[in-house]
């Protein structure tokens, strides 16, 4: 079943689907094990058109919506999960462009974005800054015409690669962040003063690269704030509350992925004389995966359908699609890591060898429970809307 998907969106789903299994599948074990940014599957992305499906028409998007960023997501996320991050950190970096940018920096930035000509990071986690943003010691100090950046963020996708990156910085010592402290300012690549540190060698996502980024005395230009100085953390909060659901389609991906192939397994594989699936034991197992993945899929659904609604008037989230934004991103990332866990033992000894994908799966799952608020985070957000 379906959750209300449109004409529209069910072509879209069924075109990624197709490029997923012809285009993205077949190398999706040597990316993970070279570990190396996948440019290859950044020009499936631009040929296709992916990048731009939540970027309005005069940008050059095709406007489809949250929703449809979700359905490209999962399809791509069910073959090759580092492939799939480059959605979502596209969409994650772009948001807060989307969000609060005035018309004259989106007709600058988001042509290219749209299609993909450029590529664009976020940078909001810290060494000392992760599940409490709040803590970020990054400073802009405003002198003239120009902020002066210096700091260090941690952890942050592609943006070694990107064209951009959306930094949130301390442009008020005085004021805590959620109280006017905090702002968003874009940084383009090839700035002096911003240089990128340490890669991270990573249990999953492989492909996906994960960078330290440092600023030093890095002059970037005043107009490149997002908003007004000091709308930075809400504008990060209600980025968070967009892309948390695009986390949750690529976690329900994973999950289907490893269930579709744990299945095809059970049915084939030969032990005591009948396939495995006859087992009850086996049977029940998969048939709890299934009623998982199948319940997450509703919530991550319904939940890009609510924001899809919401984006047509930006001006506030309600409480009720901030609870859902955090429950989709819970529900699905705590399935995938169930499920491709138990996928694992579905396939035994073959499970746990690089031969057979469900092991990338298993370990490509787990970054779903901790980037883009941790699950105990996500928690915390919904207990707070209780
Ligand atoms: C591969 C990868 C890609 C990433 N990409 C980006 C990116 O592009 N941009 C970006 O800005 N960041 C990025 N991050 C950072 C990511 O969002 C953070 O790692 C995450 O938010 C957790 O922060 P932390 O690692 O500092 O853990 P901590 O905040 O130190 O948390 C450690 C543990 O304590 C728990 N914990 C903390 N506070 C509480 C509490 N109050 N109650 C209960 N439990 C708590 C956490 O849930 C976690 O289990 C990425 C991280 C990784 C690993």
């Amino acid at each position: 079943m379906l959750y209300e998907l449109t004409e529209e969106q069910r072509m879209l789903q069924d075109m990624v689907r197709r490029l997923a299994r012809e285009q993205i599948a077949p190398g999706a074990a040597e990316r993970d094990r070279k570990g190396e940014f996948p440019w290859d599957m950044v020009e499936v992305f631009r040929e296709n058109g992916l990048f731009g499906c939540d970027f309005k028409e005069e940008y050059g998007g095709s406007q489809m919506g949250v929703l449809a960023y979700c359905l490209a997501v999962e399809e791509v996320a069910k073959v090759c999960a580092s492939s799939s991050v480059v959605l979502l950190v596209h969409e994650l970096g772009s948001m807060p462009m989307l969000l609060a940018a005035s018309d004259q920096q989106k007709k600058k930035w988001l042509p290219g974005l749209a299609s993909g000509e450029h590529l664009i990071a976020f940078g909001l986690t810290e060494p000392g800054a992760g599940s409490d943003a709040a803590g970020i010691r990054t400073v802009a100090i405003k002198k003239g015409d120009k902020y002066i950046i210096n700091g260090t963020k941690q952890f942050i996708s592609h943006a070694d690669v990107a064209q951009y990156v959306c930094v949130a910085c301390k442009t008020d010592a005085d004021l805590p962040p959620h109280k006017g402290g905090l702002s968003i300012i874009v940084v383009e690549k090839g700035t002096p003063g911003f240089a990128i540190g340490k890669k991270e060698d990573k249990m999953g996502i492989r492909a996906s690269t994960t960078c330290e980024l440092i600023f030093e005395d890095c002059e970037v230009p005043a107009e490149n704030i997002l908003g007004r100085e000091g709308d930075g953390f809400a504008i990060l909060m209600k980025t968070l509350d967009f892309t948390r659901p695009c986390v949750a389609a690529q976690a329900l991906g994973i999950a289907q992925g490893a269930l579709d192939y744990a299945v095809a397994y059970a049915r084939e594989r030969q032990q005591f004389g009948r396939a495995i699936i006859k087992n009850q034991g086996l049977a029940w197992m998969l048939a709890d995966m299934d009623t998982a993945v199948e319940a997450s899929r509703q919530l991550v659904y319904k939940t890009a359908a609510v924001f899809q609604e919401i984006s047509k008037d930006l001006s506030k989230v309600p409480r009720e699609a901030i609870r859902l934004s955090a429950m989709s991103k819970l529900m699905a990332a705590e399935t995938a890591m169930k499920v491709t866990t138990d996928a694992v033992q579905v396939l035994g000894g073959y499970g746990y060898v690089k031969e057979y994908p469900v092991e990338r799966m298993m370990r490509d799952a787990k970054i779903t429970q901790i980037y883009e608020g941790t699950s105990q985070v996500q928690k915390m957000v919904i207990a707070s809307c209780l």
